[in-house]
């Protein structure tokens, strides 16, 4: 499997690069629209054809390169079916599976942050890789505030899936503020801050009381990315 991790630093977005080494069949999880060249390089250096762009989720802190790419490589473009986009090239749901060449993804509805949150799972020569979008971040989560966020779901979605999953798997974010780029489920459950809670309601008081600002392009990206992020 090709597998590369790229950093898009004004909104501290991680985009993943997932290919099959045969087939040359490409995957990109949460491009940013202004990275949408240097994307363009990358695939045609390795020599790779983009099939699938997907999001995790309808972002709010930048605009998604989905329809860009599409136009310019006719790939498809996938989001979660909760989205509300009105322009996908097709929609996925819970426990789907998106095939890339030999590579199987699979999709995890993990609401919380957004209702239409979904974590990627990837297993690959005995290593599972997740891809936890702002469902589960390096020693944080996703705030849950805005777009039908809900702290008890994102409980649910991080206490009866995602930390049930093998103590080894690597855990890819789709932000990081402070230069961490990856980490493993182990790693999370004995040192992420916001998972040392007993309950529900701690964690949705520790949620309440976050007192964010909201994002700078909230009201440009939100209704741009229900739109393949034409602006
Ligand atoms: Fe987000």
């Amino acid at each position: 499997m090709i597998f590369r991790q790229l950093f898009e630093k004004n909104s501290g977005t991680y985009t993943y690069l997932i290919a099959d080494e045969v087939s040359k069949e490409a995957l990109l999880i949460d491009p940013v629209l202004e990275e949408t060249d240097l994307y363009i390089r990358l695939i045609n250096e390795l020599g790779l054809i983009l099939k699938v762009a997907m999001d995790t989720h309808t972002h709010a802190d930048h605009i998604t390169a989905l329809g860009k790419l599409r136009e310019l490589t006719q790939c498809k473009t996938l989001m979660g079916r909760e989205s509300g986009s009105s322009c996908a090239s097709a929609y996925f749901a819970d426990n789907e599976h998106i095939a890339i060449g030999s590579i199987s993804v699979e999709a995890l509805h993990t609401p919380g942050h957004t209702d239409d949150s979904y974590s990627f799972i990837i297993k690959d020569l005995g290593q599972t890789y997740l891809f936890s979008g702002d469902t589960l971040l390096i020693r944080g989560t996703g705030r849950t505030d805005f777009q039908n966020g809900d702290a008890k779901e994102q409980y649910n979605s991080l206490f009866e899936l995602l930390l049930k999953l093998p103590e080894t798997t690597w855990v890819y974010p789709g932000h990081d503020y402070k230069g961490w780029t990856i980490s493993t489920i182990g790693e999370e459950k004995r040192h992420n801050p916001r998972l040392q809670v007993n309950s529900v309601s701690e964690y949705q008081t520790i949620m309440a009381n976050l007192n964010l600002p909201n994002p700078k392009l909230m009201d440009i990206a939100v209704p741009a990315n229900r739109a393949c992020g034409a602006v």
